[in-house]
């Protein structure tokens, strides 16, 4: 995620983006969400806390935990099963919008079960049933309580279905996060998630820890466009005043990634020089930037893949909606830039999260800076190559300012109160010069590919991220990691 809009450190610093000038310069009305934002904290302590994974929820008995155990958002996922796979037949009507579903979920059991939850925000459920048949079902708050009419045993897979309805709501002030989840538009729904809003438009295990692939049939008035990840399987099919969309994400995916943006768009579709498909969708207005955004998309795609390794998925892209979040979320397959025309340094971030935060997932929330500090080095590794500035003077401008809020906060250990904090971007990002600079350039990179190969569409630490660097580079790197992520101050000067 990126956002348009520069925050202001309590020295009156432009802070986050500093260096990025073109990024400030887009002018954006509305108050934004997911602000990367900087304020004095009280240092906090690193706590050796296992991931989140699958079916890691504390449990009790048959029943499975209402969260996935995530420390810092204890109420995100669930436990005891792993989804494989999301088939969401949705159909939505903006001029009233109501947003009909069916959603079938394919599970795997990681314990036995007599009773699990699903997260699921607002919405009516009218069925619910587990591999055909019926099953009873409860709400508490953000919790779909399920019991199928039998027991299914640890190991077995099981498909839950659930028909709903009713007008979504985004989350709001979740966490400090302003707006974000399902959106309506006046033409559509402006659709991103990140961190644990897809419980706003499908039921769902939602935390990153628990990836699956996707199947969407989305059906809207026609005239409109649906946009969802991966590819677009056969046509669209118009029949009655509605058109229907079929989109296929065939790999891994994390529930904060999924959308379904709707509304106006003049679409293009294209091939990199690599021979990537290419996917892009603008509103109306902004249909000046539809030329570009294709050819800064499937350009800088390409360029990433021979930096940070293959490119994981099957096509690339990207959306400008007309709505104005001012900021950008790395959708899976398609950035979606809300409410302006990117520069290239942005589409540069989001793409880079297509390895870093999409492909390679945080398996709880606080490691966030494996996404935003990678994203945001990938913003002057992007500048460095187009000949603008480098990474090193970047690095060395933010170094200067002793006064920074960013030194009180350890960007190791993201806040759930602060989670996009401008110290988790920036701090984190120089984390990665600093260890450049540490190993080198011919142990840097090649870590960096090791990094994206190994985990590739999985889960991933800060912890492995560590070793697989003093594996790559033969150096004891402890002192320099935990001086940049985990220390409450500015670390030492980097030689
Ligand atoms: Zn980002």
């Amino acid at each position: 995620m990126t956002t348009t809009t520069p925050t202001t450190t309590p020295t009156g610093v432009r802070a986050g983006r500093r260096v990025s000038a073109l990024i400030c310069a887009v002018a954006v009305g509305a108050a934004t969400a997911c602000t990367p934002s900087e304020g004095a904290v009280a240092p906090s302590q690193v706590a050796a806390v296992a991931p989140a994974s699958p079916g890691a929820g504390a449990s009790k008995g048959t029943t499975g935990a209402p969260g996935i155990g995530d420390p810092d958002f204890p109420g995100d996922g669930n436990g005891g099963y792993d989804v494989q796979h999301y088939d969401l037949r949705l159909s939505y009507d903006p001029s009233s919008r109501k947003l009909a579903g069916s959603a079938t979920i394919e599970a795997k059991a990681a314990q036995d079960l007599t009773s699990f939850d699903l997260d699921l925000h607002g919405l009516t459920v009218s069925r619910v049933t587990v591999d055909g048949g019926a099953a009873s079902f409860s709400r508490s708050q953000d919790e779909l309580v399920i019991q199928p009419g039998r027991r299914i045993s640890n190991g077995d897979r099981f498909a839950v279905t659930i028909d709903y309805s009713g007008v979504p709501e985004p989350m709001r002030d979740s966490a400090n996060l302003g707006e974000y989840g399902f959106i309506s538009t006046a033409d559509g729904a402006f659709v991103t998630c990140e961190p644990n809003g897809a419980k706003t438009w499908f039921p769902s295990n939602d935390h990153p820890s628990d990836k699956a692939t996707y199947d969407f049939q989305i059906t809207v008035p026609e005239g409109l466009t649906a946009i969802a990840n991966g590819e677009m399987a056969g046509t669209p099919q118009t029949k009655g005043g509605k058109t229907t969309f079929v989109w296929r994400e065939k790999h891994p995916m994390a529930s904060y990634l999924a959308t379904m943006t709707t509304g106006k768009f003049q679409v293009r579709t294209g091939t990199s020089d690599k021979g990537l498909p290419i996917y892009v969708a603008v509103a109306d207005s902004f249909r000046g930037s539809l030329d570009q955004l294709l050819t800064q998309t499937g350009k800088i795609t390409d360029y990433w893949s021979t930096v940070f390794g293959p490119y994981p998925f099957s096509s690339t892209g990207g959306v400008i909606d007309d709505y104005a979040a001012g900021y950008a979320l790395e959708n899976q397959t398609k950035p979606i830039y809300g409410g302006f025309s990117p520069e290239p340094d942005i589409i540069a971030h989001e793409l880079a999260h297509q390895w870093f935060g999409d492909s390679l997932s945080i398996g709880r929330w606080r490691d966030l800076w494996l996404n935003e500090g990678f994203a945001t080095y990938a913003e002057w590794l992007w500048a460095e190559h187009t000949g603008q500035y480098t990474a090193d003077s970047a690095f060395r401008r933010y170094y200067a300012n002793a006064g920074d809020a960013m030194w009180a906060y350890p960007p190791g250990a993201a806040r759930a109160d602060d989670l996009f904090s401008a110290a988790v971007y920036t701090r984190g990002a120089m984390t990665l010069h600093a260890l450049r600079r540490e190993i080198g350039d011919d142990k840097f990179f090649p870590l960096i590919r090791a990094w994206t190969d190994a985990h590739r569409y999985g889960n991933v630490t800060t912890q492995e991220f560590i070793a697989l660097a003093e594996r790559v580079s033969g150096k004891n790197l402890k002192g320099l990691f935990d001086a940049w992520l985990f220390q409450p101050k500015r670390p030492a000067p980097i030689t």
